[in-house]
């Protein structure tokens, strides 16, 4: 189940308790709440370490949601879990954005203005805004687990298909897996650069079987550049033919199967350069980190029996993955990353302009947008308490954003925060894994 995350009164980690112990050390005074989101306690008076159990996070990084997951190596136990959402998307969005305001700013019938430089080159080991962004919010909160539970290793998703152990499955060392891996992952590669249709006839939806283009009666390899997927009746008419002579009829086809066998599996570049952006900066950490592939991923979550989700692939990345993993009533936080501030100085016109002043202090009252807060109203037209996301306008009269909508017109003294602005939302799903598999 998930675990309370707790710290002792030097703020150093301890291990994580359960529920139960998190509510008990509560109501007798012991602890207190060091922070909402997510749930952190710090204990009032020392303690000595009696459960410690060396702990891994393992993640799985991703181009939208990046899968983080707290597991004890020893009893297979998920202890924490959560799925991180990028704000990558909305980064490029914004640059071009602005790129377009001001290249149409220039191109006007208004005075020439030349651009201001020609010169820039890209520094060694720059990356895109989108990517750095992403990078940096997995590393943000590997260093806030970091802080608050005692991790003493790090396994993370490097590459979607390991090529090496493709093409050979002699590498791998362990007997249960051997040939099997490897399989599952030539098969899944296969599928994906070949769209899961089968190559000779396009049909979908139906079982396909891994063809050799070359048969294996003629010198073909097992390889992944010999290898398509073919439905029962494309394989069973081609049969020990080559290539060319099963698709004499059908020079176009024979053509783009050719050409496609060729070409390596595109896209998720995005994705592989974060990943291996990210494992550099992991490994400056000082804590071992282990890699694994993505086919070897879905291998451990499906043979565990496991739906797929971002935070369980998270849980099965990796050769150290227990033979059982115990993710019953694991509750994941999902974390969005959101901007602290804005950095556009004012809202502009279609055609480029100012339309408003420029920005003003972000802070009113002491307070932020984003703040999550209680708000007391004792009368008016508004009374109640309200809890949610605050959203602060500087004549002091706030909007609240509750679960069950927008709260407008809150005056400021009757608010209080529960938790600052950090750059991310939170919600924590229960019974969230219950509903999806
Ligand atoms: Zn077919």
């Amino acid at each position: 189940m998930s675990r309370v995350l707790v710290v002792d009164t030097q703020r150093q980690p301890l291990h994580p308790c359960t529920p139960a112990r998190a509510r008990l050390l509560l109501k007798q005074g012991k602890a207190a709440v060091l922070r909402r989101y997510p749930f952190v306690l710090i204990l009032k008076a020392a303690h000595g370490d009696a459960e410690s159990a060396p702990l891994r996070l393992k993640i799985d990084p991703g181009s939208k949601t990046t899968g983080l997951a707290v597991v004890n190596d020893s009893s297979g136990e998920v202890i924490w879990a959560a799925e991180l959402t990028h704000r990558g998307e909305a980064i490029r969005e914004a640059l071009a954005k602005r790129r377009a305001v001001r290249r149409s700013r220039r191109s006007r019938h208004t005075r020439y203005r030349a651009p201001r430089f020609a010169n820039r080159r890209k520094p060694k080991g720059w990356l895109p805004p989108s990517l750095v962004s992403r990078r940096e919010n997995v590393l943000t909160w590997v260093a806030r687990l970091r802080r608050w539970c005692p991790i003493a290793a790090l396994s993370m998703e490097l590459v979607t298909f390991d090529m090496a152990l493709m093409q050979d499955p002699t590498l791998q060392g362990d007997a249960y897996q051997q040939g099997t891996l490897a399989g599952f992952e030539l098969r899944a590669y296969v599928l994906l650069k070949w769209n899961h249709a089968c190559a000779y006839c396009g049909a979908m939806n139906v079982p396909l079987e891994l063809d050799h283009v070359i048969p294996r009666s003629c010198g073909g390899s097992d390889r992944e550049s010999n290898r398509v997927p073919a439905c029962h009746r494309c394989n069973q008419r081609k049969g020990n033919r080559s290539l060319q002579e099963f698709l004499q009829a059908r020079p176009a086809v024979l053509q783009r199967i050719q050409a496609h066998l060729k070409t390596p599996l595109a896209g998720a570049v995005a994705v592989n350069t974060l990943r291996w952006a990210l494992y550099e900066r992991l490994q400056a950490t000082g804590l071992p980190v282990e890699v694994g592939s993505g086919g070897r991923t879905k291998w451990n979550r499906v043979s565990r029996g496991l739906p797929k989700t971002h935070w369980l692939d998270a849980a099965a990345v990796g050769a150290s993955t227990p033979q059982v993993l115990h993710v019953e009533r694991v509750m994941p936080w999902l974390i969005w990353a959101t901007r602290r501030q804005r950095r556009q100085m004012c809202l502009v016109d279609e055609r480029g302009f100012p339309r408003t002043r420029a920005k003003t202090s972000s802070r009113v009252r002491g307070f932020q947008t984003g703040d999550m807060v209680r708000a007391i109203v004792p009368k008016g037209q508004r009374v109640g308490t309200y809890v949610g996301r605050v959203a602060v306008r500087a004549s002091g009269s706030f909007n609240i954003r509750t679960k069950v909508g927008t709260i407008e017109g809150i005056a400021a003294k009757y608010v209080t925060a529960i938790h600052r602005s950090d750059g991310y939302r939170y919600t924590q799903k229960g019974r969230r894994f219950l509903s999806t598999p």
